[in-house]
């Protein structure tokens, strides 16, 4: 019988080989995954054998690593904003760089009570998430152009024990009419252009929705297209907050002044790049 550490040591020996990064970690999950305890615990059952069922469960995930599945799908969950979000390969796994989109929300509205607000492209629901946990009694409205995008997010809801703070919409930004104004708009759009997809990762490239990731033009459609819909049905001083990507901070805030959004503002990520983007409706 193998023990632990033999285990490990093979899997990561052979998600090396494969050219996985951080392969001895991924292992280490992916083990901790199966025997259902904390990865720092692995350390203490090193010299225990691995019972045949144990070692069937991890060789799939471990095949299913190396064929660069993200570790997420294959677990079914990450953590955002301290919750966790269950994923499947209908919705984007959530980054660390969207909390700080959360983050300046949250920064800002702290203590103001009943905001309207209205997430753009959900996928898992993590932001809206985020926010009915952190805000004062919001109502959050959500749109989504996935319906299985949205049976996650709705999931994650409950999983989150959220009842009612949150709602649904299965449409699409571009044409759907809304019937009132929120306070704060939020959004997260692809906004990764068609030629810059081509270079990404094969663990995002073969395994995300691409439609979530791209706009399939320049990677600005849906900032110019969410800038203009939604002024009509943003609050006089309402918010617009946005995630951007490298290198596109000068042009989204360029849209949004040619929308007539003022006081315009960026957050840099914890790498010095600019990640958050905002702006007031008059
Ligand atoms: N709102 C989700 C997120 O921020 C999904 C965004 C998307 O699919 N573009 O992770």
């Amino acid at each position: 019988m193998l023990t632990l550490i033999e285990v490990l040591t093979k899997s990561t020996e052979y998600l090396e080989k494969k050219g996985i990064d951080s392969a001895r970690l991924n292992a280490e999950l992916l083990l901790a995954e199966v025997l259902n305890c904390k990865r720092l615990d692995i350390y203490l059952r090193f010299d225990k054998p691995l019972a045949e069922d144990e070692l069937v469960k991890y060789r799939e995930f471990i095949s299913r690593r190396g064929k660069y599945e993200p570790l997420q799908y294959i677990v079914g969950y990450t953590e955002f904003y301290g919750q966790r979000i269950n994923v499947t390969k209908d919705v984007l796994i959530p980054r660390p760089e969207t909390e700080i989109l959360v983050e300046s929300i949250v920064d800002q509205f702290r203590s103001v009570p009943n905001l309207k607000i209205i997430d753009i492209g959900t996928g898992s629901g993590n932001i809206s998430i985020a926010l009915a946990k952190n805000l004062i009694s919001p109502s959050i409205t959500t749109i989504d152009t996935s319906q299985e995008a949205i049976i996650v997010a709705k999931n994650n809801c409950t999983l989150n024990n959220l009842n009612g703070e949150v709602d649904f919409v299965h449409g699409d930004i571009l044409t759907h009419s809304f019937q009132h104004e929120y306070d704060i708009v939020v959004s997260n759009p692809p906004y990764i252009s068609l030629t810059e997809y081509e270079s990404l990762q094969n663990e995002v490239k073969y395994y995300e929705p691409k439609n979530a990731l791209t706009d399939f033009h320049d990677g600005l459609f849906y900032f110019e297209s969410i800038a203009h819909k939604m002024y009509d049905y943003l609050t006089s001083g309402g918010k617009i907050f946005f995630e951007i990507g490298f290198g596109q901070s000068a042009a989204v805030k360029k849209i949004l002044t040619n929308n007539k959004y003022s006081h315009i503002e960026i957050i840099k990520d914890y790498q010095n790049i600019d990640r958050v983007i905002f702006g007031v409706r008059e």
